[in-house]
C-alpha cells in the first residue's frame, strides 16, 4: 500500500523524551488535563511576529484578523503584539475589547453587519469598513441616532485578484467591498454626511505562498488607492493593504518569503504619491501569526484493521479541525502536517489511516500516512492547527463538545 505524503511539520517543535514538546512541556504532560486539546505556543508567535517586524518597513502597521483564532490568551497577546486588531462580527468585537484592546486600534470588516452590531462599533469608536452603499446609509443613521460620530472606511472590491490564493476575495463580482468604481462617490457621501474619514480597506485574497504574487498584489493595491484618493479628491487616512500570507499546511508547499515581501513594500513606501504619503498603512494577518505555532492533540482510542488497511481511531476529528480533514476550502484532499506525538522521534514502520470519532466518512485526520507503530492511549498531534482550527470547526456536530485550549 503506498503512502501519501504529510504536509510538512512546521520549524521549532521540540522533541523531549521521545515526545513531542511545546514550551517545554511533553505532549503527554499537555494532555494530561483532558484530550482532545490545543496547545498554543507563545515562544512561536512572539518569533513570527518579532521575524515579520523585522523584514516589514517600519511605516507598515501590522494587524491581527482574529477571527483566524479568537482565544482569549491569544487575543491578549496579540493585542499586545499587533498595532491593531481586525474583528468581523460584534461577538468579536466583545471579544477584542475584552482581551484590553484600544477601540482606536479596532476595525469591522465584514458583509451583513446588524443594526445592532454597528451601533454597537460606533458606540465604542471602532473603525466600521463598509462593505457596500446600504450598509453606509444605515451606520450614518444609527449614528445619528446615537449623536454619536463615526469612525468609516470603506472597503473595496478591487478590479484584481491575489494570484495563487486560496481563497479570492476580491475581483469580479463579490459579497465583499464596494466595487472600486463606486468607491469616490460613497466616499464623497459620508464625508460630507460629517463622518470621521478613516480611508479604504482593500483586501484581495488569502493563503498566498509566492511572494511574487503577494507583491504584485500590493502594488495594485497601493496603485488603485492612489486613484481612488484622486478621485475622492481627499488625502487618505489610513489604507489597509490587507494580508493573505499563507502557511504550508501540504507536502511541496514552499514557505511565503518575507523578506521579498518587506524589500518590495519599502520600495514602494519610499516613493508614495502625494495622495498616500500622510496614510498609516496597514497590513491584516490571521493564519501566517498562528497558524503554525498551535498543535491539535488527540488520543488514539481504537486501532483496527479492515480490509488490509490500518485504521488509527481518535478521540479528536473534524469538529475541532476541519480544515485538516480537507473540508473547509479544499477542493482535493491532501495531508495535513500530522505525528504520533508520543513516538516523536521514531522511524516510520507501517502505513496507516488516521480517523476522528464522528460517524461520518469525511472525518479523517490523515489518510494512509507513513507512521510508527501506534497504540491505543498514544497521542496524534495535527500541526496548522493555531489558526482556523477551533474557531472554524463545527464543535457541536456530533455533540462530543469543544476542545480544550491552552496557550504555553
Ligand atoms: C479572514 C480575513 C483575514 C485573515 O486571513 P488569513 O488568511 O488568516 O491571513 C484578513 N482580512 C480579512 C478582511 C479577512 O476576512
Amino acid at each position: 500500500m503506498n503512502a501519501k505524503p504529510l504536509g510538512p511539520i512546521p520549524p521549532g517543535f521540540a522533541t523531549l523524551d521521545g515526545e513531542l514538546a511545546i514550551g517545554g512541556l511533553t505532549a503527554s504532560a499537555l494532555a494530561s488535563g483532558g484530550t482532545p486539546c490545543f496547545a498554543y505556543s507563545r515562544s512561536m508567535i512572539e518569533a513570527r511576529m518579532a521575524a515579520l517586524r523585522a523584514v516589514m518597513p517600519e511605516r507598515i502597521s501590522i494587524h491581527y484578523a482574529i477571527k483566524a483564532n479568537s482565544f482569549s490568551p491569544i487575543l491578549e497577546l496579540m493585542s499586545q503584539l499587533c498595532d491593531g486588531l481586525d474583528i468581523a462580527s460584534g461577538a468579536e468585537l466583545a471579544m477584542a475589547l475584552a482581551a484590553g484592546a484600544q477601540a482606536a486600534r479596532i476595525s469591522f470588516a465584514g458583509p451583513g453587519k446588524t443594526d445592532a452590531e454597528l451601533e454597537a462599533a460606533i458606540s465604542a469608536g471602532v473603525t466600521l469598513n463598509l462593505e457596500s452603499e446600504g450598509e453606509a446609509e444605515r451606520a450614518l443613521a444609527c449614528a445619528e441616532r446615537l449623536g454619536a460620530r463615526p469612525r468609516l472606511a470603506i472597503r473595496v472590491n478591487p478590479d484584481f485578484d491575489l494570484r495563487g490564493s486560496g481563497m479570492k476575495m476580491g475581483g469580479g463580482a463579490r459579497p465583499f467591498g464596494v466595487d472600486a468604481e463606486r468607491v469616490p462617490a460613497l466616499a464623497r457621501r459620508i464625508i460630507a454626511a460629517g463622518c470621521e474619514w478613516r480611508g479604504l480597506h482593500i483586501f484581495a485574497g488569502s493563503q498566498a505562498l509566492d511572494a511574487e504574487a503577494v507583491i504584485a498584489a500590493q502594488g495594485a493595491t497601493l496603485d488603485l488607492a492612489a486613484r481612488l484618493a484622486e478621485e475622492i479628491g481627499a488625502p487618505l487616512p489610513a489604507l489597509n493593504l490587507g494580508g493573505g500570507f499563507g502557511i504550508p499546511y501540504f507536502a511541496g508547499d514552499i514557505p511565503l518569503d518575507i523578506g521579498r515581501v518587506g524589500e518590495a513594500l519599502a520600495g514602494r513606501c519610499a516613493a508614495l504619491p502625494p495622495a498616500l504619503a500622510g496614510a498609516e498603512l496597514a497590513i491584516e494577518l490571521g493564519r501566517y501569526l498562528v497558524g503554525e505555532a498551535g498543535v491539535y492533540l488527540t488520543r488514539i482510542v481504537d486501532r483496527k484493521e479492515s480490509r488490509g488497511e490500518t485504521f488509527l481511531v481518535t478521540d479528536g476529528g473534524l469538529h475541532h479541525q476541519l480544515a485538516a480533514s480537507g473540508n473547509f476550502g479544499t477542493v482535493v484532499r491532501r495531508n495535513y502536517p500530522l505525528a504520533i506525538a508520543t513516538r516523536f522521534d521514531a522511524e516510520a514502520t507501517e502505513v496507516a489511516n488516521v480517523v476522528g470519532c464522528l460517524c461520518t466518512p469525511l472525518d479523517r485526520l490523515a489518510e494512509r500516512a507513513a507512521l510508527p507503530r501506534a497504540e491505543v492511549g498514544d497521542l496524534v498531534a495535527v500541526f496548522c492547527a493555531g489558526a482556523y482550527g477551533a474557531s472554524a470547526s463545527p464543535a457541536d456536530f456530533l455533540g462530543h463538545g469543544r476542545a480544550r485550549e491552552m496557550l504555553v
